[in-house]
């Protein structure tokens, strides 16, 4: 991990969602299937111009409204991770997040850092996040699981006995500061082949990230760049 990646050191934002963990992950060693050796997936694909946007801690009302507008317009998939409290307050959002042919990915019930937790706490978590999900997609897959924080511990093993590949990052922008967009814009050209890009559109105002994936798309795309879904 080098430059606009996994930089972390910043505070939580008020509603106490972010990003990584201060201390992230150890830079480096990136096997060329994109999965860590502890089975966290951090890119896709075979080193094609390719790239993942990923959307933590939502839904969230009207930001992410906003960005499926966007995505439907530009006809670009994504994974939204979702948190289960948020998913019983708009399950009408999740429900169109489905329609649009997004990803869904589970996010914990309600972002605790289960780093240090138990299986038997993870899998109760993890569960309960997947019943709101399927309350409010019934039938919808939800392949994936990222850990908030990054706070990986016990629940890459819980996920896959849940039917979820665990997916972090390849590069993190610090979105929930928020640093502006031009900022962000920056940051995310950062990202390599395959890379999957962490974005928030939960855990407070997160205008500054729809308008700066308004911008990264088409810029992008210029360049000879494909945004892709993971297998689901
Ligand atoms: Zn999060």
């Amino acid at each position: 991990m080098s430059g606009a990646g996994r930089v972390g050191g910043a505070a939580a934002d008020g509603e106490g969602f972010d990003g990584p963990p201060p201390d992230g992950a150890p830079a480096g060693d990136r096997p060329a299937d994109g999965v860590r050796s502890d089975g966290v997936i951090e890119v896709v694909g075979g080193g094609e111009r390719t790239i993942v946007l990923t959307f933590d801690d939502g839904p969230n009302p009207p930001d992410t409204a906003d960005l499926l507008d966007l995505l439907a317009r530009e006809d670009v998939p994504a994974v939204f991770f979702l948190v289960g409290e948020r998913v019983v307050e708009h399950p009408d959002l999740v429900a169109r997040i489905a329609a649009d042919g997004h990803v869904l990915g589970n996010h914990s019930w309600q972002h605790d850092d289960l780093g240090d937790a138990s299986p038997d706490v993870v899998h109760a978590d993890l569960t309960r996040t997947l019943d709101a999900i399927r309350a409010a997609v019934p039938g919808a897959p939800v392949p994936y699981w990222r850990a908030p924080f990054g706070s990986w511990g016990a629940t890459v093993d819980v996920a896959a006995s849940l039917g979820m590949r665990s997916m972090g990052w390849h590069t993190a922008v610090e979105d929930w500061v928020p640093p502006g967009v031009d900022e962000l814009v920056r940051r995310m050209e950062a990202v390599a082949p395959g890379g999957v890009i962490l974005l928030h559109d939960g855990g407070g105002d997160r205008s500054q990230t729809v308008a700066a994936v308004a911008r990264f798309v088409p810029l992008m795309r210029e360049r000879g760049w494909q945004f892709v879904a993971p297998p689901a």
